[in-house]
């Protein structure tokens, strides 16, 4: 396969590079370390910004097709603007009210669901938690136990959720709940939409190991929903779910990231001692044998990401081949971090992001970030299990 640009996608290259250079300086690059947003105003309406202009220019949901708000971009093209946002060290700015609701609603939602939320998810004024994992259920999702009992119109939600991202600054919340507790556990689950200030709903923060508040644990006492927000068949929550985790492990374009920390650690690599940053060790030999495995490396992530592009322009799902690429590609950022922290040999281990010749603590917090990717949306070894039993036809341990 060709994997160079036509001509069209070079031009559509090119209006994207346009487009960074005039907005990209919006994108908070001055957030804390660990990739949090923190609460600083400045940085929240730097943000705020930055997703005006990617709203205005219609990328906000490059995949949703264009009668919902979407851009309508072919995989090919939004492969084109990942790595183009990468490069740039910009994220899409739409979160997962934009990369896993929307899309799962515009399959499955009632077209009273998708006129209350489609539009309100492409503004930006309605913001999404995720309550999937529970304290007893997070690789065997399906023993999840928070419960919904009907009652006329409503449901009665009681349970608990954990590790719920951004909880304390959504709007709304996407969950499941077993509805069914005799059926078979895929087949008593519904998935339900509600307001996460509704009466009932407590959240309580978890602190990260890098000190961030991304975290929550959220609880549910008696919290009313409407029956009209359940999304798809009450009972069938498992399946709608699983559409939805779909839509959040097809990443494509997330080699790029990983290529552009690889490249940025060269960059700093080559430099001489007269360097902003010159307490990394200047690359002998041996450091010279692992940068190059390094690059390597990054090229495969790379083919990796084009093989999940090219199943999906032939209107395929790709599968175990996302999970080599989820796997690879975590577990990479794993290794870029821990060469670059021996590079700054003891520097790497400050924390203080105000000093530059500790890189800005990147070195420190950027380690500790890598860590959390091997384990959401399905940690390395149930990555591993798929591809030993979906791709090489393994049988069940
Ligand atoms: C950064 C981050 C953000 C997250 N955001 C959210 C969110 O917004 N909403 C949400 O609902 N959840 C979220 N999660 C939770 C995430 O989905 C779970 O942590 C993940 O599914 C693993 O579940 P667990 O933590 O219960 O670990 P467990 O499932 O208890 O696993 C513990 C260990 O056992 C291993 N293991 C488990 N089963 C097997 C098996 N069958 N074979 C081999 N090894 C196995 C695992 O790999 C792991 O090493 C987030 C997690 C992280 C790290």
């Amino acid at each position: 396969m060709d994997l160079s640009d036509s001509p069209a996608e070079a031009a559509f290259r090119s209006e994207v590079r346009a487009f960074l250079e005039e907005s990209g300086h919006f994108y908070p690059r001055e957030q804390t370390p660990w990739g949090d947003m923190g609460d600083d105003p400045e940085t929240m309406e730097r943000f705020e910004q930055w997703r005006a202009a990617i709203v205005e220019r219609g990328w906000i949901a490059p995949h949703w097709p264009k009668e919902y708000g979407g851009a309508g971009l072919s995989p090919r093209e939004q492969f084109v603007l990942n790595e183009e946002f990468a490069r740039h060290g910009v994220t899409n700015a739409g979160g997962s009210g934009v990369s896993m609701i929307g899309p799962t609603l515009i399959i499955h939602g009632t077209e009273e669901q998708k006129a209350e939320h489609l539009t309100k998810i492409l503004s930006g004024e309605r913001r999404w938690a995720q309550g999937w994992s529970e304290p007893g259920a997070g690789s065997d999702l399906a023993s999840l136990q928070t419960r919904a009992v009907r009652d006329g119109d409503e449901y009665v939600v009681n349970g608990q959720k954990i590790w719920t991202s951004g909880a304390h600054r959504a709007d709304w919340i996407f969950m499941l709940a077993r509805t069914d507790p005799d059926a078979p556990k895929h087949r008593g689950i519904s998935l339900l939409l509600f307001d996460i200030r509704s009466p009932g709903v407590s959240i309580r923060p978890l602190i990260n190991m890098a000190f961030g508040h991304h975290f929550n644990e959220v609880f549910f006492e008696d919290v009313r929903v409407p029956v009209r927000n359940r999304l798809g068949e009450e009972n069938r929550g498992w399946y709608v779910g699983m559409t939805l985790t779909d839509f959040e492990r097809s990443g494509i374009g997330n080699a790029t990231g990983v290529a552009r920390k690889l490249e940025n650690l060269l960059d700093t690599a080559k430099a001489g001692p007269a360097s902003e940053v010159r307490n990394a060790r200047r690359p002998d030999g041996a450091w010279r044998l692992e940068l190059a495995d390094r690059w390597v490396e990054v090229n495969v992530a790379r083919l990796f990401s084009y093989r999940i592009m090219t199943l999906q322009t032939r209107g395929l799902v790709p599968n175990h081949e996302a999970s080599v690429s989820k796997l690879f590609t975590t577990e990479l950022n794993q290794r870029i971090a821990r060469t670059t922290h021996r590079m700054y040999g003891l520097y790497g281990q400050m924390w203080d992001y105000s000093r530059p010749e500790a890189m800005g603590g990147q070195a420190s917090y950027g380690y500790l970030r890598t860590i959390s990717a091997s384990i959401s949306g399905g940690s390395s070894e149930i990555q591993r299990n798929v591809i030993a039993t979906r791709g090489l036809g393994l049988p069940r341990g």
